[in-house]
């Protein structure tokens, strides 16, 4: 473990330059941890206070669908591309210009696919979405490379014996025979990434780019539903990683692996299709889940206000009891009813908050139920301040507040959802202001001016940018 400790933070100092933050927790094994090695704290925090900034071994865009679905960002600056060229260096990666071509960064990267001989398109595209698919497999050769081929050893692996998709991208639209070492390789890093990635996200014109990105640092934390860290990207894509609740000397410092709002059934079968375990942290074995009961449904019982939810929140096959009537529902049953509330979910009309408040009620779903709360952050996301009617305006900003609600309830402290959440509220209640401040008193007035300098104060504390207010969207 010392030797772990050492080379992550030689290369931290080496490569950040954030040195303050080195101190104040250890990579270690044992008691303290979840599974295996963990991150554990040699020191206090307070919410708010930075643990770690970490730096990527690799970064790169997400691959596309092989039919070219999705939107290409170039793979230098990252931003979308909107005049797409094939990279003149002839990688047949799609680049925004010349400059980027020729980046410093992008030189070796370049070279290397050059002499590979990417198949020449007969379909007139000046860029193949293969090769762009292959490019965390390429860049995966520059741990290797560098001075710190070390992690290829200590990082965890996905355990599969399934072909690599970035490596087969790759050699499907090559000419040349890919060297045996450089594939080993390739196929290590790729695993890696498979059980370690993080998704990092940058903003380019306004807009919220979703990369993958490789920490050494925060590949070491172990997941828990109920994190106590947060992090925001830096523009070199480093990872400040904050603490969002208290936490005290010898705790373990964790991360959440998947969306903490989802309820635990859905949380488990996310952590166990991508990162092929169970979580058993105190939320995942409280079948109420602090209280919000998450995954219940309204009992079906005509008459009983009562909620059904599962016995046993840990067996995916358990079965769920209604907690009034005692009315039992095995899991096939309950998969069903999820089935057809998820069909009917799907068919709300979103932007009219009467029709979707009538279907709520006359299906008997809860507020927090998934699907809803699936359906408010669409609405929060989705929707454009000045466009929304005043309706539409007031029902935001109580979607809004039900969501701050139901974060403060699942003890998520100061996470990310809680800073998008209080901006957008915010842009909510200036909207407000912008239609109504003339008719408001004093009194009024005070109680906004209070109101947008508690949000601002929650949401730049946490986002750690001068959010841009008409920036709406997050991919
Ligand atoms: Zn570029
Ligand atoms: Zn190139
Ligand atoms: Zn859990
Ligand atoms: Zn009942």
């Amino acid at each position: 473990m010392d030797a772990i400790n050492d080379r992550v933070k030689n290369y931290l100092s080496h490569v950040g330059d954030e040195l303050k933050y080195y101190d104040g927790w250890t990579i270690s094994t044992g008691s303290a941890t979840v599974a295996g090695r963990g991150v554990v704290a040699t020191r206090d925090y307070n919410v708010g206070d930075v643990i770690f900034v970490d730096v990527p071994l690799i970064v790169s865009p997400r691959a596309l669908g092989t039919d070219g679905t999705g939107s290409p960002v170039c793979p230098v600056c990252y931003s979308v591309v909107t005049m797409q060229i094939g990279c003149p260096g002839g990688c047949q990666w799609p680049v925004c210009g010349r400059q980027c071509a020729d980046h410093p960064e992008h030189r070796d990267e370049c070279r290397y696919v050059r002499q590979l001989c990417p198949k020449t398109k007969s379909d007139g595209h000046v860029w193949s979405v293969g090769m762009y698919n292959a490019i965390t497999a390429v860049r995966g050769l520059s741990i290797r490379d560098g001075n710190y081929k070390y992690f290829l050893d200590v990082l965890q692996k996905k355990l599969t014996d399934k072909l690599t998709f970035e490596v087969e991208e790759l050699k499907r639209n090559i000419s040349m025979e890919l060297d045996e070492e450089d594939e080993k390789i390739m196929v290590t890093t790729c695993k890696i990434m498979d059980a370690n990635c993080f998704e990092t996200i940058v903003n380019r014109s306004n807009k919220s780019i979703s990369l993958k990105g490789l920490y050494p640092v925060a590949s070491f934390m172990n997941h828990c539903c109920v994190p106590n860290t947060m992090h925001n990207f830096n523009e070199k894509q480093q990872m400040i990683v904050k603490a969002s609740l208290p936490i005290y000397k010898g705790q373990e410092i964790t991360t959440s692996y998947t969306f903490s709002i989802w309820p635990t059934s859905l949380r488990q079968n996310h952590l166990l299709m991508s990162k092929q375990f169970i979580c058993t942290c105190r939320r995942c074995c409280d079948a109420e889940e602090f209280g919000t009961e998450l995954a219940s449904l309204n009992c079906i019982v005509k008459n009983c206000e009562g909620r059904i939810l599962p016995i046993n929140p840990l067996d995916k096959m358990s079965i769920w009891q209604c907690k009034v009537c005692k009315k039992l529902v095995s899991s096939a049953e309950m998969k069903c009813f999820y089935k057809h509330v998820e069909t009917l979910m799907k068919n709300i009309n979103l932007f009219c908050p009467k029709s979707f408040e009538a279907i709520l009620k006359s299906f008997n779903i809860h507020k927090d139920s998934p699907f809803v709360v699936d359906l408010r952050l669409k609405f929060i996301w989705k929707s454009k301040n000045h466009s929304l009617n005043l309706e539409q305006l007031l029902y935001k900003e109580k979607l809004c507040m039900e969501m701050l609600d139901l974060i403060q309830k699942l003890r998520l402290g100061q996470c990310r959802l809680l800073g998008l959440i209080s901006l957008e509220l915010l842009k909510v209640i200036i909207e407000k202001a912008y239609r109504f401040r003339w008719k408001w008193n004093t009194k009024t007035l005070n109680v906004f001016e209070e109101q947008i300098s508690k949000l601002k104060e929650i949401y730049s504390s946490i986002l750690d940018e001068d959010a841009n207010l008409d920036n709406n969207n997050i991919q």
